[in-house]
């Protein structure tokens, strides 16, 4: 029988928060086991291929199930905060309107972007040149070609995530920026900033992994990993703390599951 995500949220071994700060990669997840959000995916898991389709209503229904349980939990959370759900204003609600589209416009948002179009247009051009070296029927090296399966994963991977994760990082700053005497406190511009450098850094290196498989085309990849240096550097001076910002359960000791 499914388990709800109360019953689920249960089991000890599980890290508070963890899912909160990682790159949504459940597959290559080293801490998969100690996720919640891995633990009710794949309890609604039925095995079934459509369960796994995003385009498939088994999954959406499925999705609303899960909004409607953790609706239930809301409460008891927000009680633990000391948050009343009653509050929000309208004028909240404008302000972050505001605020995000304060950080979608910004100059590190905008970098973020191009270069996710940049990937694309070098994938593009690259297909295409292959289809035509496929019809040549030109060898690659077995072991080059799952490397560079692997690297491109990497790259799409990332790609737009690198954005996504910066303007939270932004938007984030922008609404911490009115609670600036809390000094000490963990900031979630900092935990999405270094998600963000932590997909940058990833890309650099599947960047490089795509060159050492096809030599021939590294040079047009030296701008992009040109770009995403200049991207990093500028998150990191934008976010100084965010390197040193601990994760839940990624950047901890982590004594052996019970
Ligand atoms: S912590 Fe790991 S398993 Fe959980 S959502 Fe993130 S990537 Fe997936």
């Amino acid at each position: 029988m499914r388990r709800t995500l109360t019953e689920l949220a249960r089991n000890p071994d599980l890290i508070s928060g963890i899912y909160n700060y990682c790159d949504r990669w459940c597959e290559r997840c080293p801490l998969s086991s100690r996720c919640l959000l891995y633990a009710s995916e794949l309890e609604d898991d039925d095995g079934s291929p459509e369960s796994r389709d995003i385009q498939n209503e088994a999954f959406w229904k499925k999705l609303s199930s899960i909004f409607r349980e953790t609706q239930g939990m809301l409460k008891e959370w927000a009680d633990e905060a000391g948050v009343d759900l009653n509050e929000i204003k309208d004028e909240d609600d404008l302000n972050l309107r505001r605020k995000r589209r304060q950080a979608d416009k910004h100059a590190l948002a905008t970098a973020g972007k191009k270069y996710a179009n940049a990937a694309s247009d070098w994938f593009r051009e690259f297909d295409q040149i292959e289809e035509v070296s496929d019809l040549a029927a030109t060898e690659t090296e077995v072991d080059e070609a799952d490397r560079l399966v692997d690297a491109r994963e990497i790259i799409h991977w990332y790609q737009y995530q690198i954005a996504v994760k910066t303007i939270r990082a932004l938007s984030s700053r922008f609404e911490e920026s009115e609670f600036d005497e809390v000094d000490d406190y963990p900031r979630d511009s900092d935990g999405s900033a270094k998600v963000a450098l932590l997909g940058i850094d990833r890309s650099i290196a599947a960047w490089r992994l795509v060159q050492m498989s096809i030599s021939e085309r590294s040079e047009s990849i030296v701008p992009l990993i040109l770009q995403l240096e200049r991207l990093r550097q500028r998150t990191e001076r934008q976010f100084p703390n965010a390197r040193s910002f601990v994760r839940p359960g990624f950047d901890e000791i982590l004594g052996p599951p019970n």
